[in-house]
């Protein structure tokens, strides 16, 4: 059975907490330290020094999030259930799983047990869950070894992802912000991470709350980005992961414009 609607972030929020919860010792995500000293910072690290994952533990993890999601929707827990049980049992099959997820290729569902039943939707909703983790847990890493300044893209460093989110600090430079491995770069104001508009009459921004929220808006591309604004804040240096969540009623307020989510395209 397929997903019917889309789950609306919001009512993950205790399972989110809870997701974060789940620590992965160091050596389960190792970096590949030869291929890290040497990104020429053209593309994503993912691409040029991707993650050791050991697949056995990737496999526990993937088991552990599937369970935590099924008992947080009700409607998906014979799915999610079916899928903890076609995750490949030998060690091959687990890394080629593993390595097709990492490398974002559509055939990561054929490493699967009796694949032909599984949705793809399920399949994508339930392992993006679980890459967050690894994801997360590798950029963490990379963040002590890597000087993302000189990248300047619209996409992520590590993972090549559309932004989610984004901040201004409090001197007003930008941040924009992975929503897949938590990576933050350094970005121009004046231009679409989406499509790279720099025209100032296709470009725009909303504000929201007293001007703490903007979104930025382009029409070239219709693209939009959920920001904060540091400078108009009262509340600490966010984590901007619950920041999104946060603010999905934004999302709603421009999607119903006619600006469409580009968050996460690679
Ligand atoms: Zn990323
Ligand atoms: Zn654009």
């Amino acid at each position: 059975m397929a997903l019917k609607e889309p789950v609306f972030p919001p009512r993950l929020l205790d399972c989110y907490r809870k997701l974060e919860k789940i620590e992965l010792p160091a050596a389960v995500v190792a970096l590949d330290g030869a291929a890290v000293a040497s990104w020429d910072g053209k593309s994503p690290l993912l691409e040029s020094a991707p993650p050791l994952i050991d697949p056995d533990r990737f496999i526990a993890v993937a088991q552990q999030v599937f369970d935590l999601l099924a008992a947080h929707l009700p409607e998906m827990e014979k799915d999610l259930q079916c899928l903890g049980k076609k995750l490949p049992a030998g060690t091959a099959a687990r890394a080629g799983l593993v390595h097709a997820l990492i490398s974002r290729d559509a055939r990561a569902v054929t490493f699967m047990q009796d694949y032909g039943e599984i949705a793809p939707d399920v399949f994508g909703f339930a392992f993006s869950h679980v890459l967050r983790i690894f994801l997360g847990a590798y950029a963490r890493r990379l963040q002590a070894e890597v000087d993302f300044a000189r990248w300047g893209r619209g996409s992520c460093p590590v993972c090549g992802s559309k932004p989610i989110f984004s901040r201004l600090d409090r001197t007003g430079r930008r941040f924009l912000y992975c929503g897949l491995c938590g990576t933050e770069w350094r970005f121009v104001r004046a231009a679409c991470p989406f499509c790279g508009n720099t025209a100032p009459e296709k470009l725009g921004f909303y504000l929201f709350e007293k001007g703490v929220y903007r979104v930025y808006v382009c029409n070239g591309c219709r693209g939009y980005l959920k920001t904060l604004d540091e400078r108009a804040a009262d509340h600490a240096v966010p984590n901007l992961f619950w920041e999104d969540i946060k603010t999905v009623p934004l999302d709603m307020t421009v999607l119903r414009l006619g600006f469409v989510n580009k968050s996460f395209a690679i």
